[in-house]
């Protein structure tokens, strides 16, 4: 698995659902369709009216979640910032000519009240929950740093006496020492950092 992998099974998807943060730092969701793919970049359609467009406007930070029928979570966290005004109009087409249904909810002209943003860059989550031991993976693409670690860790406090080993549901911690939690596998359910009897389960 790899970003551009992961942007294609967005594409794939199609409808993707789009949080924002408000003015007073509510989550609000959107599912939307109106986005075209380049292989680094997304471009997207929104009216400039839209209290969407104003918590982009305003904040920029978007998290795009898409789920497939074999199990598959992408998330993507990024920025998203208005495409520049010479590639507007060449965008607004293409996503136009992909998604026929616009036409219908802005005819003609009226769809010049909308307005392209682009992502260039990001972050991506990958969980997999149709395999078994689950996957997961993390990955940037464009210049975007990579995310803070998530999940547990297994500390040099381990007196090595397997009980973690035995309460995790996806049998992803190795002996050794420390044990050793595979982080591709972990459902980040915390039952080892629960059941560690001398707490050397760390959460990240
Ligand atoms: S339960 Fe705690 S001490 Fe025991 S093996 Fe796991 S991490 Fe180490
Ligand atoms: S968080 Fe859950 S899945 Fe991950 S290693 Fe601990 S017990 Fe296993």
């Amino acid at each position: 698995m790899d970003a551009k992998t992961c942007l294609r099974k967005l594409q794939y998807v199609g409808v993707l659902a789009f949080a924002t943060a408000d003015s007073q730092g509510a989550p609000q969701i959107r599912n939307i369709s109106a986005i075209h793919y380049e292989p680094n970049t997304l471009y997207f359609f929104t009216a400039r009216g839209k209290n969407f467009c104003r918590e982009l406007l305003s904040d920029g930070r978007v998290q795009i979640l898409g789920y497939t029928k074999y199990k598959e979570m992408i998330r993507l966290s990024a920025q998203a910032v208005p495409a520049p005004e010479a590639e507007q109009e060449k965008w607004m087409a293409a996503i136009f000519t992909e998604q026929p249904y616009l036409a219908n909810v802005y005819p003609g002209d009226t769809r010049e009240i909308g307005i392209i943003f682009e992502i260039k860059a990001g972050n991506i989550e990958y969980f997999n929950l149709g395999t078994s031991p689950i996957f997961r993976g993390n990955y940037t693409f464009g210049e975007a740093e990579a995310a803070l670690e998530k999940g547990y860790k297994i500390t040099g406090s381990c007196i090595g006496c397997g009980t973690c080993r035995t309460h995790c549901p996806q049998c992803c911690i190795e002996p050794g020492t420390p044990y050793f939690i595979q982080p591709e596998h972990c459902l980040h359910c915390g039952a080892c950092f629960e059941n560690c009897p001398v707490k050397a389960v760390a959460r990240l």
